[in-house]
């Protein structure tokens, strides 16, 4: 296949989406990725290998080592059709300042090494006699719980779904330590995206693994985006103003974002963050609900327009759901984000929505060039211009998760394959059979989702955008 099958003409930059920022500039992409990470992740029950496979095609296309998609000079990308700076000419150490100069463009991608959490770190949000458990050197050489109290795994949800494992403790620590390093570098300036397709475990609890999660990357992420900051760096928004005595810098809190497309709702992330800091994280969930689907709770319905709490979001959609319904919902999801404009967005992108997963609920499509589906929602968040940490979940179809991850990755980095492209021949390559393509198309499930149910959402999804621009307002 030649370049120009691979990557197609790119499309016009971020156009009409809300709080879209008129200044171009050098965007900095940072991938977190190390073969401990790789190797770690690999060994997570529910998705044996789904790490060793997505990290093996974006070798294959090219997405483990740095590159430039334009930079000032001239000259041409390798496989690439914009800019210049071939292989990694144009990469920048971690420590660089980011270039946010008018009139200049591109993007800088490269990978990002994460270092692992600390205890420390974990007890963040996590319970001390969770952290004991999970984290002991027993639990490293236990595989299925062998030889432990089954009453104590029970209560720690250490079963059923999330079994203890060989390697645990090191898997926990570097999956929210990756998350951890992501959020750091969105804080320090150093990177605008930040990718951890391991992270976005959405239904780790404080003290019980759940829904094949057994670390909270996602609340440790945010509650680090969180921290406080000198008022006058990085961001210059208004936000949380704390500590503002006399001859002490003034500190803040920025405004966080988290938007969840994972198939099932989020429910620990948005349980950590109810009714607390009001204002300052705004957590919004798209996902399937209905009785007896996981997880079976309440919080997990349509919000009520009347909420005490139009900071905790949750936009429960019926089967089927595909392109059309996402596209529908999508400018419903731009308004809210117009109204609470954060400075940070967290972005989970679990995959178990797209077609084909085994989860046979919803039907999702990946290109980008199709309204509603995920390379393009993805696309669309891009145009926010705001600082965005994109992270993983669901998704147990593992050739079509390497694809889509691989997919929105080379979107991200502003290198966007072809969705039609050919998949590379590598070691993973016959588990992409029948189709030997990138495309995750959307299928033929019938979409259960009527105009009359989504009209209702859209309108109860804007008096909640009204609202949360009235209480910002007055603040
Ligand atoms: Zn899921």
């Amino acid at each position: 296949m030649s370049d120009t099958q691979l990557y197609p003409t790119p499309p016009a930059e971020n156009s009409n989406s809300s709080g879209e920022r008129k200044k171009r500039q050098v965007k900095q992409v940072v991938l977190l990725f190390s073969p401990q990470l790789m190797a770690l992740a690999s060994l997570l029950p529910s998705n044996r290998d789904r790490a060793r496979m997505l990290y093996a095609l974006m070798h294959a296309y090219g997405l483990l080592r740095p590159f430039a998609t334009v930079a000032p000079g001239g000259g041409s990308l390798q496989h690439g059709k914009r800019g210049s700076g071939a292989g990694g000419g144009g990469a920048r150490e971690e420590e660089e300042e980011e270039e946010e100069e008018e009139g200049e463009g591109g993007t800088q991608y490269r990978i990002l090494k994460p270092n692992a959490a600390t205890r420390a770190d974990l007890a963040e949000y996590h319970e001390r006699e969770y952290l004991d458990y999970i984290l002991s050197p027993s639990s490293a050489q236990a595989e299925g719980g062998e030889g432990q109290s089954a009453l104590v795994l029970d209560d720690l949800g250490l079963t059923d779904d999330c079994p203890l494992f060989p390697h645990l403790p090191a898997y926990a620590l570097l999956i929210a330590g990756a998350s951890l390093t992501a959020a750091s570098a969105l804080l320090r300036g150093i990177a605008t995206y930040a990718l951890h397709w391991e992270g976005g475990r959405h239904h780790a609890h404080r003290g019980r693994a759940a829904g094949y999660c057994y670390v909270q990357d996602v609340v440790l992420a945010i509650q680090r985006l969180r921290s406080l900051q000198p008022v006058a760096q990085p961001a210059r928004a208004s936000g949380d103003i704390v500590g503002a005595e006399v001859g002490e810098q003034p500190k803040r809190r920025a405004r966080v974002m988290y938007l969840d497309l994972d198939l099932h709702y989020a429910d620990a992330v948005c349980q950590a963050f109810a009714h607390s800091r009001a204002g300052g994280v705004l957590t919004l969930s798209v996902h399937h609900a209905s009785p007896g689907f996981y997880p079976s709770t309440a919080c997990a319905a349509l919000t009520r327009p009347d909420t005490a709490d139009p900071y905790t979001l949750s936009l429960p959609l019926a089967r089927g759901a595909g392109n059309g319904t996402y596209a529908r919902l999508w400018p419903a999801v731009e308004r809210v984000t117009a109204a609470f404009d954060p400075e940070y967005v967290v972005l989970q992108c679990g995959l178990d929505a797209l077609a084909g997963d085994p989860c046979r609920t919803f039907n999702l499509g990946l290109d980008r060039a199709e309204e509603g589906s995920l390379g393009w929602m993805v696309e669309r968040v891009l145009g926010w211009g705001r600082r965005t940490l994109f992270l993983g979940g669901g998704g147990y179809e593992s050739a079509n998760a390497a694809r889509a991850w691989t997919y929105l990755t080379s979107i991200i980095a502003g290198r966007p394959l072809n969705a039609r492209a050919d998949i590379p021949d590598h070691v993973f390559f016959g588990q992409y059979a029948p189709s030997f393509t990138l495309d995750v198309p959307a299928g033929t499930m019938r979409d259960e989702n009527t105009r009359e149910a989504l009209d209702n959402i859209v309108g109860v999804v804007d008096v909640l955008a009204d609202r949360i621009r009235g209480l910002r307002c007055s603040m």
